[in-house]
């Protein structure tokens, strides 16, 4: 546990990191978003796709934390949605997911 335990925490670091280098990017956006109404399609496009990167390190971070809760509580590695055992090399190369890999797949399938 301990293993994961500082792969998670590495994982925070990073993640915090990049969030300090895009969060104030992602504010000057909102201003470009809401004041230039006369802008390509394209350029609005790329800078939702930043708002999405955003996002998406938000929502690392919440599932790196609560990671970190389940190595706590000892219920680290099993699937939150199914309660089976999340692989050793999928912990490994993603190891804030809550989902084993199968899991993951039904939820992406929506
Ligand atoms: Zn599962």
């Amino acid at each position: 546990m301990d293993k994961y335990r500082s792969l998670l925490n590495e994982r925070a670091a990073v993640l915090t990191q990049k969030k300090a280098t895009l969060a104030p990017e992602r504010a000057v956006f909102a201003e470009v978003i809401t004041r230039t109404a006369s802008q390509s399609k394209e350029t609005l496009t790329r800078q939702l796709f930043r708002e999405d990167q955003v996002q998406q390190i938000f929502e690392q971070l919440d599932q790196v934390r609560d990671a970190l809760q389940r190595v706590n509580d000892g219920s680290y590695g099993a699937c939150c949605e199914c309660g089976g055992e999340i692989s050793a090399s999928r912990l490994q190369l993603l190891p804030e997911t809550p989902f084993c890999l199968s899991c993951q797949r039904t939820t992406e399938l929506g």
